[in-house]
């Protein structure tokens, strides 16, 4: 077993590394206020090429995989974590397409992606349901060639900035009358006629990512908006759903990273009782847990990024990352802010906002409710879900 990156990879570390310390870090506190997706800011982060590295040469990428794109995200997710999610969520979309879409929709819609100079979405969730997929109720009704698309999606991520592209959009193809529904997935391009994006939602974290409702009122879409096959649609949205959980995980970790990064400092800044408060056997406690489970966690999602690349994650291996690191990554930034006393309490201090923007990762993409059943089930519990 090597543990060791090669050259290339540690050259890709390196450079999404610098550019994440020198143009995300300092204004991360500014953007986390600000609230608004930081476009000019994404378009330069996609000049350092983390938008193509796992996407095919044919469509402009790099050709690589899973893990150089952890590598890469980690690193951004360090500097601040919204802007890393909106990146892996556009990457995570643009795969889903890129393995399944036809010719005609990737050549006319990945390029964009790949070079960073638009964004997408994926929408899965509606008001009523998120992690019970059966529970969806967005409907396209067929007439002849078109389907007529009515519903509506919750929390969508990357929907509504001034490059967002399109949407995969999942919505019931059965007819009601069928107990058992079937999905399909659809390509739906901002700006088609019904489709509309609500307003922004105010959220405790991921401030400077975007997130909107998504309405579809009488939608009018054809087959070349039809992604994958007709009824066929929901494991689509399970497998984009997978690649994604790796990524997420990795955000978790370079938050997890960033919150060591800070208590370390502060730790040895910071006076009490005549001494600096790192060496507090307590503090060095804290701080010490820290730095193990950004260790462990680290390793958990490299493994799982390595064996997703190899063909051979199963849905355990994405669990335990997902599950593992974005538990830990709540954990951190809390000892991180304990680190830091009351001065952890203020919005200027960046471990406050590492508790906030982590918080919803144990959340979104399969919760870790969600993670321990799946890993349950592989062990071959009966699992009720
Ligand atoms: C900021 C943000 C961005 C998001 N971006 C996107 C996006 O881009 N695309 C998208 O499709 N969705 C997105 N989501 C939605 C997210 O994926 C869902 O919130 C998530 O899947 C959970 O679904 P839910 O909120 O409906 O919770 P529910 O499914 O209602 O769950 C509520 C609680 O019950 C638990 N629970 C549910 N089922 C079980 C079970 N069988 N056993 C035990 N416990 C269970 C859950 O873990 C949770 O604690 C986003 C959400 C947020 C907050």
């Amino acid at each position: 077993m090597d543990f060791l990156l090669s050259d290339d990879q540690r050259n890709l570390q390196e450079a999404i590394g610098k550019f994440a310390r020198e143009k995300i870090a300092p204004v991360a506190e500014k953007l986390d206020k600000e609230a608004k997706f930081p476009t000019a800011l994404f378009h330069e982060l996609a000049g350092t090429g983390i938008t193509s590295i796992p996407f095919a040469e044919e469509w402009g990428g790099m050709g690589l995989g899973t893990f150089e794109t952890a590598l890469a995200l980690e690193q951004v997710a360090r500097a601040d974590q919204s802007l890393a999610v909106g990146t892996m969520v556009s990457i995570a979309t643009g795969l889903t397409l890129q393995r399944f879409g036809s010719d005609a929709q990737k050549k006319k819609f990945l390029p964009d992606i790949v070079s960073g100079k638009k964004i997408c979405s994926i929408a899965g969730t509606e008001p009523q349901a998120g992690s019970d997929t059966a529970g969806f109720t967005t409907r396209a009704r067929k007439h002849g060639d078109t389907w007529i698309l009515n519903g509506e999606k919750a929390w969508i991520t990357n929907s509504g900035t001034d490059i967002s592209s399109f949407a995969l959009v999942l919505a019931v193809t059965s007819p009601p009358e069928e107990k058992k529904k079937s999905f399909t997935l659809f390509l739906i391009p901002k700006g088609t006629k019904g489709y509309t994006v609500g307003k922004s939602y105010n959220k405790m974290g991921w401030k400077s990512s975007d997130t909107h409702p998504l309405y579809f009122e009488d939608c009018e879409l054809g087959p070349e908006n039809i992604v994958g096959e007709v009824d066929k649609g929901r494991l689509l949205l399970h497998k984009g759903y997978q690649q994604a959980r790796v990524f997420l995980s990795i955000c978790s970790v370079g938050l997890a990273q960033a919150s060591l990064d800070v208590a370390v400092s502060y730790a040895t800044e910071r006076k009490a009782f005549g001494a600096t408060i790192g060496k507090l056997q307590l503090i060095q406690k804290m701080v010490a847990d820290i730095c193990v489970k950004v260790e462990t966690a680290r390793m958990i999602v490299y493994k799982a990024a390595w064996l997703a690349d190899k063909g051979l994650a199963s849905g355990k291996d994405l669990g335990i990352a997902k599950y593992y690191a974005t538990e830990i990554g709540n954990e951190c930034a809390n000892l991180a802010l304990q680190v830091h006393g009351g001065f952890g309490f203020m919005d200027e201090c960046p471990a406050s906002r590492y508790v906030r923007d982590n918080r919803v990762c144990t959340i979104g993409d399969g919760s870790s409710q969600i993670q321990t059943l799946l890993i349950a089930r592989e062990l071959g519990l009966d699992v009720q879900f």
